[in-house]
Parts: C-alpha cells; structure tokens; sequence
C-alpha cells in the first residue's frame, strides 16, 4: 500500500487523512484533518491554545481518533512525541525537530481554555507580536516553566 507522496497534502498522523488548509485567523493557516477534526499547527502559525480558541466553531468532538506517539510528523516524517501542552495541559503530539504539533479534537477545548485572555487595553510591552510571540511559545514548549 504504497501511497505516493503529494507535495503541498499534510497526512494526518491519527488517521492517514488528508488534512486541509485552513483560516484560523490572525493570517494563522493551519491544517485541520477533516476526517477525525484533529489540527496540524505549525510552529509559525502562532500559540497553539490561542489557536485553539480560534478553531473552537469546528464543531464538535468526532469519534476521536488520537493519534499516538510515535506516529509521523505530517512535515518532517519525524516521530511525534506525546505531551502534554506546556507540562500539565491537554496532550497534543510534537515534533521535536521541525515543532509542529498536532492537537486531537479531544483537546482543543482544554487547549483553548489555557489561551491567554484578551487584554486589549494591555498590550505586552516587550513581547513584538508576531515572531516573539511564537519565540515565546515554543520556549515554553521547549522547557516548561514550574
Ligand atoms: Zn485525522
Ligand atoms: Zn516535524
């Protein structure tokens, strides 16, 4: 069963789909798999609780296909590593060499609830938007705080 690779089609590593481009706002693409809901966010694409609380309006949990650890990053071919997002929250499956991250459906609820709220009369006053920002969120990825 030799599926030939296709440039530009992400295969969901949960279901073997073909995951789909899509808005999640803020100029994000992100890849969302339409057979089991699960998302590809890759590591530019920005925070992925943010992200999260974007795609929230997917609709609701499908039967859940998870997706396991060591299953192939839709990018790399790499293995996925299971986590759980930044040391305590839900568990998504990350690269560790290209850290794209894959949230199952499952997760996005509680993935969207860590999101920081939206302060817009508070506006970081280090942090640029835009590449610190995910600079940041892969840091904390990389090496959870507490
Ligand atoms: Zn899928
Ligand atoms: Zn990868």
């Amino acid at each position: 069963m030799a599926e030939p690779y296709r440039e530009g089609s992400l295969r969901c590593p949960a279901c073997v789909g073909l995951l789909e481009p899509r808005d999640a706002g803020s100029g994000a693409l992100v890849d969302v798999c339409p057979g089991c809901a699960g998302v590809w966010i890759d590591w530019f694409d920005g925070d992925p609780s943010t992200l999260a609380r974007e795609l929230a309006p997917l609709g609701p949990a499908r039967d859940p296909s998870e997706g396991e650890s060591g299953a192939p990053c839709p990018r790399c071919t790499q293995r996925l590593l299971e986590e759980p997002y930044a040391g305590n929250g839900p568990r998504v499956l990350r690269c560790v060499d290209c850290a794209g991250a894959f949230v199952p459906r499952s997760s996005y609820d509680d993935l969207a609830e860590l999101a920081p709220p939206v302060a817009e009369d508070e506006a970081p006053p280090t942090e640029p938007n835009g590449l610190g920002r995910l600079v940041a969120a892969i840091r904390r990825w990389i090496a959870p705080g507490d």
